[in-house]
């Protein structure tokens, strides 16, 4: 939907500021669909002039539904603390396509930049664009990325480097932040605003309800718990999880210094920059409470509309503490079917924790443990598991082993049924850093072959891809510590 509030309290006219000699770095057909967009047999669009509106260098466009670029404003919480305004420093709304909103990241200065000089480099835009389209691949909520434009222009970070522009896509980009702002702008008129146009637009269900805002609390609420379970199914972890940088869809978005797990780890830090660890794999969950706990205060004044303080306060609180239980059952869903059990069980949970300990004590790869498991039939015996060979502490794995395959004795599902199931929710591909890693140094010599080839393998990350088994492996020691930061 366009973004649906106007005023230059939330939002201000802006303008992409050109680049030089822009050229294609990445293009992705599947999301140019989704936006009714048409392509040449070369696999770009149509139209040439696409590349310039994407590079930021031209507006007008006929497929677009212009209406006027802006950047919006936001507020939030970073690393915990109140961060005060910030809003899209480096990002510019260009206008709707089939009711989605196309965003140019990285297309110069905005009212918001702040300090920052409003580009990202071609390093951060290739993480950005592989990582949405792998997410959505592997059936998490994310926005897309529709291009990646580069050029030669230098941009400063820890070393110079060059600008790039990611243009993404999503049905909307409105955030938790978006509601703190009206919040701490104490403007209740504007606030209600926000809230009545994502129910009108995105959560019609909860004007049906007698209480349409604290429905529409539970309903943002319930999505990002479900989204984080899927994270953590995955071994996704985002990095920076600041209220600013959380969806009111559950979407996933903003990548940054993102990554996957490669050995388990359950306290592993993706971003360089988070020294505390605040945002480690084992602490998402907990941050996402955390930041739905932001949008509960940001949105107690809509409640006190209908109610006392008090009473208003108790909904919320209430509301919020279902998170965990939300997040608890989607979790062990996912987990129980990454293990390839359909009858739930209580003892589940505890086979569950107890292969993620034994897999963190022994650094287990996380992605390709799981896939390896299909392979196991109901009556092989412990000794012939091959994957017992790379845990040290051998006896308890063993036991580990012939627990799950008396459990597994207990389905009534044939092993091939199984293995088809566990397929579908293991994948074989993710984006491993030092493949992303790969793809960008090629990019930064002008060769752009590695990003297309990951796009695809990505794209299908749960299919076994001939000639293609190097890109599943666990990264080379070399690349075992490549490090990202928040600078992009
Ligand atoms: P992030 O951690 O990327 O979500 O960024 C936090 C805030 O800083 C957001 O408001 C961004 O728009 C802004 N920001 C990040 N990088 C830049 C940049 N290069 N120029 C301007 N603003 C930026
Ligand atoms: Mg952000």
């Amino acid at each position: 939907m366009p973004f649906p509030l106007r005023g230059n309290d939330v939002c201000q006219p802006t303008l992409p500021t050109p680049i030089p000699d822009p050229y294609w770095v990445a293009f992705s057909p599947a999301v140019a669909q989704l936006i009714n967009l048409q392509v040449g047999p070369d696999g770009l669009p149509s139209n040439p002039d696409w590349l310039a509106v994407l590079a930021g260098n031209q507006v007008h466009i006929d497929q677009l539904e212009f209406t006027q670029p802006i950047s919006t404003a936001y507020s939030g919480h970073q690393f915990g603390v109140w961060a005060g305004q910030l809003g899209d420093g480096r990002a510019i709304l260009l206008g709707d396509m089939n009711d989605l909103e196309l965003q140019l990241k990285g297309a110069g200065k905005t009212h918001y930049s702040r300090m920052g000089d409003g580009r990202a480099v071609l390093r951060s835009s290739i993480r950005e664009f592989l990582c949405s389209e792998a997410m959505h691949a592997l059936g998490i909520p994310t926005s897309r990325a529709l291009a990646v434009i580069g050029s030669k222009q230098a941009v400063r970070r820890e070393t110079m480097e060059t600008a790039a522009v990611c243009s993404r896509i999503a049905p909307s980009f409105i955030r938790i932040g978006h509601f703190e702002h009206f919040a701490a702008l104490k403007n209740t008129t504007r606030l209600k605003e926000l809230a009545d146009l994502m129910i009108a637009h995105f959560y019609p269900e909860c004007n049906t309800d007698k209480d349409p805002y604290l429905s529409l609390f539970k309903a943002i609420t319930n999505r990002n718990a479900k989204l984080v379970a899927q994270w953590q199914s995955v071994g996704f972890c985002h990095g920076v999880l600041n209220s600013d940088n959380i969806s009111a869809l559950g979407l996933t978005i903003d990548y940054g210094p993102f990554g996957f797990l490669d050995h388990f780890e359950i306290d592993h830090i993706c971003n360089h920059s988070d020294q505390g660890g605040r945002y480690a794999y084992h602490r998402q969950p907990q941050v996402m409470h955390w930041n739905m706990a932001c949008l509960a205060s940001a949105m107690l004044p809509l409640l006190e509309l209908d109610h006392s303080s008090e009473v208003s306060q108790d909904l919320l609180r209430t509301a919020l503490e279902e998170f965990p239980l939300v997040y608890a059952r989607e979790w062990q869903q996912l987990f129980r079917s990454k293990l390839g059990l359909q009858l739930p069980q209580e003892s589940d949970i505890q086979l569950i924790e107890r292969l993620l300990q034994a897999m963190h004590d022994s650094k287990i790869d996380y992605t390709n443990f799981f896939r390896s498991l299909s392979k196991i039939k109901k009556d092989t015996l412990p000794a012939g598991i091959l994957q017992r060979n790379d845990f040290i502490d051998r006896e308890n794995i063993d036991q580990w082993f012939a627990d799950y395959l008396n459990r597994l004795q207990s389905e009534i599902i044939s092993d091939e049924s199984r293995k088809e199931l566990m397929d579908r929710i293991n994948p074989k591909y993710i984006l491993r850093n030092h493949l992303a890693q790969v793809a960008i140094e090629k990019a930064q010599q002008d060769d752009f072959s590695e990003v297309a080839t990951l796009l695809k393998i990505l794209s299908n990350p749960f299919d076994e891809q001939e000639n293609l088994e190097a890109y599943s492996e666990p990264p080379p020691l070399s690349m075992l510590k490549i490090e990202v930061s928040c600078s992009s």
